[in-house]
């Protein structure tokens, strides 16, 4: 194991997270100890609040962690099914978001209410309905075809979503980030944080990305970017800045959507079990490339969800081109590139682009990496490559995928270093500090044996 980090950051910086997801998190129910979904279903805590709500709302299963209960406890890592789930929940909607975000396990219930219970349902573009062989949805659903369940939820208020925002504020200062680059922006969360931050209850400096969750919407996220971006411009020394739009171009590895460029070895779907799965094109080259012309006319920085290899190459490969025929160099950002085939990152260095690594992927995704991905499975974490290619690297938790910590990022690059993969030369706790120093000046964080011991914001110890 990796050494505990001592020392001190100015402007403690995570380059991934979901803020209000981070927040939300403790009001799901939690799935990340679910071994055998049989069995330990009816022993899941739900507290009565979440048990009066119309849809209950769970978070972080994993099928790589399932066992079949037989006395070996054999590795099981096949998705669950709506049957399961509808023996303990008949009446009530379920809907139980997986560790990646990418994949939803839902009951008959909820699958009958988004009007997908029947044979063969409508796909929506970029996602997918795992189907039994009847035609019937198994209840697993992927990447774009969450949305179809995610808009019969309850709207979270005003109030709770400033809630959320304060209860992710103190786990991120907690853990020692100052800075958070937060990449799940809609309207209402900036009219939320607006108010915290007027009122002077917010501790951190926090650059907005407005995500297009639905690439339909990127036109619409654009402009609030651009218009909330204008309103702050007088205002350099403010906590929330309008730092860019999100796009989503693939799913993620442990779903089995990651866009790659040679199939998957193993099969989640049985419909999909005959026909190689690629995993995921969330969007056409033609749609990117015009998202990114769009972003770049503005001057306001494009973030692409990529982490499958083609997704990456795909990405750069578009703003490439969108560089070449239109004259335009705008700021790209990569997020995760778990995946990188050497000539993606040969072309990158003619681009202003930065990747945004999450080395905690790697303590559980180390663990199916190979079986998956089988030869691509050598392109992944690609940190050392990237160093040598004076690529810019940032280094996040994705939090709440993953916990926000320092020192989990630098046990798991030591922990890959020792499995072969070459650790940067730059420390990792550099990768996480903010480079800009004139923005919420005066802060720094003192770790001790790993830990955040003291932190000062803006000249203030908060902590
Ligand atoms: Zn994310």
């Amino acid at each position: 194991m990796a050494k505990l980090f001592s020392g001190l950051i100015e402007n403690c910086y995570d380059s991934h997270v979901h803020w209000l997801g981070t927040g939300q998190f403790a009001s799901r129910i939690r799935l990340h100890e679910l071994r055998n979904p049989e069995r330990d279903l009816p022993l899941l805590s739900i507290s009565p609040t979440q048990k009066n709500r119309p849809w209950l709302v769970g978070f972080g299963w994993d099928q790589n962690l399932f066992m079949d209960d037989d006395s070996a406890g054999a590795a099981n890592k096949k998705f669950p099914t709506h049957e399961t789930l509808d023996r303990y929940f008949a009446d009530k909607p379920v809907y139980f978001l997986r560790i990646d975000g990418h994949a939803a396990w839902v009951n008959r219930r909820a699958l009958e209410l988004a009007g997908l219970w029947r044979k063969n349902p409508e796909v929506p573009a970029g996602g997918a309905i795992l189907l039994k062989a009847d035609g019937y949805p198994t209840g697993v659903v992927l990447d774009h075809a969450l949305q179809l369940f995610e808009k019969l939820l309850p709207k979270a208020s005003a109030i709770q979503v400033k809630a959320d925002l304060l209860e992710a504020q103190n786990i991120f200062l907690r853990a020692g980030f100052t800075h958070i680059r937060d990449m799940s922006c809609d309207d209402l969360q900036w009219a939320a944080a607006c108010e915290l931050e007027a009122q002077g209850q917010l501790n951190l400096a926090v650059e907005q990305f407005f995500s297009a969750d639905d690439p339909i919407t990127f036109d619409e996220q654009l402009r609030k970017a651009v218009a909330h971006r204008a309103e702050r411009a007088h205002t350099p020394q403010a906590l929330l800045q309008v730092a860019g739009v999100k796009v989503y171009l693939d799913g993620a590895l442990g779903s089995e959507g990651a866009w790659l460029s040679q199939a998957y070895q193993t099969s989640q779907s049985s419909a999909l079990a005959n026909a190689a799965n690629f995993g995921l094109q969330l969007l056409t080259p033609e749609a990117l490339q015009d998202f990114i012309e769009k972003a770049w006319l503005k001057e306001m920085p494009i973030a692409i969800h990529t982490i499958g290899d083609e997704a990456a190459h795909c990405a750069v490969t578009s703003a490439l081109k969108i560089r070449e025929q239109k004259g335009l160099n705008g700021v790209l950002h990569l997020e995760h590139a778990e995946l990188l085939r050497p000539e993606t990152i040969a072309l990158m260095p003619r681009l202003k682009v930065t990747c945004h690594m999450q080395p905690c992927h790697f303590l559980s995704d180390r663990r199916w990496l190979k079986e998956k991905l089988g030869p691509l499975a050598r392109h992944a974490f690609q940190w050392r490559a990237l160093e040598q290619s004076s690529v810019n690297i940032a280094m996040g938790s994705d939090s709440p995928i993953e916990p926000p910590s320092l020192q989990r990022n630098i046990d798991a690059v030591a922990l890959a270093a020792d499995e072969g993969l070459l650790a940067p030369q730059t420390s990792i706790s550099k990768c996480h500090a903010h480079p800009n120093h004139q923005w919420a000046p005066k802060t720094r964080t003192r770790f001790e044996d790993g830990a955040a011991a003291e932190v000062w914001f803006r000249g203030d110890k908060i902590i």
